[in-house]
């Protein structure tokens, strides 16, 4: 069988585009993009995507070998599954990104950047999982599911952690238990709409969306990947359709977010070193950031900050800051 990593890499497709074996079909719906489908009918519709950051490559390469697994028969797939690397010639180049960061373009912002790969690349994504959905209701699955890895740039208080996107309907206690098993060490519930893969299946499929924060960013070849094993082994159940392993260690941390932090004046001073990690805690009153006519503090008693950095462009945003949900 192919390695989908691999011809994703060397910008090759498949010699076919559809293929049968003799526990599933596959289709190849372009660069990195492959469906399985079992032969029986499944309940359940799954993307799982990673590469959505081109160097973001330990996550690409636990859902590499879980694809693998799949191909090769030695894993049961029961559920729907299209799995998504994202952002092919960031890959190839080991950057986050080329021209934009790809991951605030979803649900139609691409048309608010500058014509690029990746603006042309996240169309084609919101494309292949409408027609996915579409055509995995129609076969009759009932339920979606859209998980999106990711490693940190920065280091992290909570080394595991998922990031809800902000939905007015309830989230699924199926989701936030498998979460829960997935060994995260923390879950944070954003409040307003983004530009993410996620928010954008959550929103436009009602898909239960959530984007895993999995560790640190490494070349490829240079992961442990033995540190990845609860969510791996999540992963697998999540394909096989099997109940998650139970949870080892400390119970997971929920925080919601309490301030966004925009960057809006050119005299914008944001007052969070650059070696902060993601989860350092400010007291309250501690002045965040300040530029002309506003002043962010800390509200609460305390507040812990989220991917802070201040050179985000004018209207962008510099940071979060979440307080542990009640
Ligand atoms: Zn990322």
């Amino acid at each position: 069988m192919f390695d989908v990593l691999a011809l994703t890499l060397e910008g090759r497709p498949p010699l076919n585009p559809v293929g049968q074996l003799p526990h599933l079909d596959w289709q190849w719906h372009g660069e990195g993009v492959l469906e399985l489908s079992p032969r029986h009918a499944c309940e359940k519709a799954v993307v799982i995507s990673a590469g959505v950051h081109g160097n973001e490559t330990a996550p690409i390469e636990l859902l590499n070998q879980l694809v693998a697994e799949l191909l090769a028969g030695s894993r049961p797939l029961n559920v729907r599954l299209l799995v998504v690397l994202g952002n092919p010639p960031s890959m190839r180049a080991n950057k986050r990104y080329l021209h934009a960061d790809m991951n605030r373009m979803f649900g139609g912002r691409h048309a608010r950047f500058d014509v690029s790969d990746e603006t042309v690349r996240a169309q084609e994504l919101e494309q292949l999982l409408a027609e996915f959905y579409h055509n995995a209701s129609a076969a009759g699955a009932t339920q979606r599911f859209h998980y999106d890895l990711h490693t940190a740039i920065r280091g992290s208080l909570h080394l595991r952690f998922g990031l809800l996107p902000f939905q007015p309907r309830p989230y699924s206690a199926e989701m936030l238990h498998w979460l829960e098993q997935a060994g995260l060490d923390a879950l944070v519930y954003h409040r307003s709409p983004g530009g993410t893969f996620t928010h954008f299946s959550s929103e436009v499929f009602q898909a239960e969306s959530c984007t895993l924060e999995l560790g640190k960013a490494l070349p490829f070849g240079h992961n442990e990947l033995s540190q990845f094993r609860q969510i791996r082994q999540a992963l697998e159940a999540l394909v096989s359709d099997l109940a998650p392993p139970q949870r080892r260690g400390e119970s997971l941390k929920h925080y919601q977010v309490v301030q966004d932090i925009i960057r809006e004046q050119p005299d914008f001073v944001l007052n969070i070193s650059p070696e902060a990690l993601n989860f350092t805690a400010y007291p309250q009153g501690y002045i965040l950031a300040e530029q002309s006519g506003k002043i962010y503090r800390v509200e609460h008693a305390e507040e812990v900050v989220l991917f802070p950095n201040p050179n985000v462009a004018l209207g962008l945003r510099a940071g979060l800051m979440l307080t542990l949900k009640d």
